[in-house]
C-alpha cells in the first residue's frame, strides 16, 4: 500500500525505512526493502509492522545508495514472510515492489510456469517481475524496454518500482491506477505513493500520470509512456504548510 524509493550518494536504508513509516497511515500488513551494494541485491522482508522489519534487520549489512521499500496490503496470498514485498526474479537479479492488483496474473502465471518458472510466492505481483525476465533476456540488457513491454501485457492497477543487481546505478518505476510521486534533489531522486516521505529532502517534484515509465539515475531522468513516447517531465513546486 506504500512505496519509497532513493537513488543517490546517501545510505538508502534509513531513508526508504523513514518513508515507511510515514506512509504508514495508509495501513498495511508487511513490509520490505531491497537493496544493491557492491553487486549484491539485499533483500529484507516481513509480515507485521516498519518497526518489526527494523528489528529482523538489525546487525545486518544495510549499506548501499539504491533501495526500494514496500508496504503490503495483501490482496493475493495471505500476509505472510514470503508473500512480502520485494520480489524476485527466477535468476535473483530482478526485484519489484508493486502496489495494486495485476489482474490477469493467472493466465500470465500458467504460461511462464509451462516456460519454466518457479514461483516462491502466491502473489500476483511476483508473476510481473517473472514476466519481466522473460521478456529481459531477449531485450540486450535494456531493462526499461523490458518493464515497458511487460505492462503492456497486463492489465490491472499498479504503481510498481524494479530495481536490477546487474544495473545498480538505475530504478526504474511505473503507474496506472496507483499513485506516485518523484522527488528531485541534486545527484539524488526519491520515490513515493505521495509526497510526505519526500519533502523533507526536497520541494521539487513529478507526479508521474498514468501509463507512464520514469527511468532514473542519480543524474538523469527520463520519463515515457507506455506507447514509447518520450515525456518532457512537468516538475511542481510543493507548498510547505506548517
Ligand atoms: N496485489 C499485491 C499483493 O497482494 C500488492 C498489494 C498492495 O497494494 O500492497 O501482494
Amino acid at each position: 500500500c506504500g512505496i519509497v524509493g532513493y537513488i543517490g550518494f546517501r545510505e538508502a536504508w534509513p531513508i526508504v525505512i523513514k518513508g515507511l513509516k510515514r506512509l504508514e497511515y495508509r495501513g498495511y500488513d508487511s513490509a520490505g526493502i531491497a537493496l544493491i551494494n557492491n553487486g549484491d541485491l539485499n533483500i529484507f522482508k516481513k509480515a507485521g509492522k516498519v518497526n518489526e522489519l527494523e528489528n529482523f534487520a538489525e546487525g545486518k549489512d544495510l549499506a548501499g545508495t539504491i533501495g526500494m521499500g514496500h508496504t503490503r496490503w495483501a490482496t493475493h496470498g495471505a500476509p505472510s514472510d514470503r508473500n512480502s514485498h520485494p520480489h524476485t526474479s527466477n535468476n535473483g537479479r530482478l526485484s519489484i515492489i508493486h502496489n495494486g492488483i495485476i489482474e490477469n496474473y493467472a493466465v500470465l502465471k500458467e504460461e511462464l510456469l509451462s516456460r519454466g518458472h518457479i514461483f516462491n510466492s502466491d502473489t500476483d505481483t511476483e508473476v510481473l517481475i517473472h514476466l519481466i525476465e522473460e521478456i529481459y533476456k531477449n531485450e540486450h540488457n535494456d531493462l526499461l524496454e523490458a518493464v515497458r513491454l511487460a505492462l503492456k501485457e497486463v492489465s490491472g492497477a499498479y504503481a510498481i518500482v524494479v530495481m536490477d543487481q546487474d544495473n545498480p546505478d538505475q530504478l526504474i518505476a511505473a503507474r496506472k491506477g496507483s499513485p506516485m510521486v518523484i522527488g528531485v534533489g541534486q545527484g539524488e531522486y526519491f520515490i513515493a505513493s505521495d509526497a510526505t516521505p519526500i519533502i523533507e529532502y526536497t520541494k521539487n517534484v513529478i507526479y508521474l500520470n498514468d501509463n507512464e515509465i520514469a527511468f532514473l539515475k542519480r543524474d538523469e531522468l527520463m520519463i515515457k509512456r507506455l506507447d514509447n513516447v518520450v515525456q518532457t517531465p512537468y516538475i511542481q513546486e510543493l507548498e510547505l504548510k506548517l
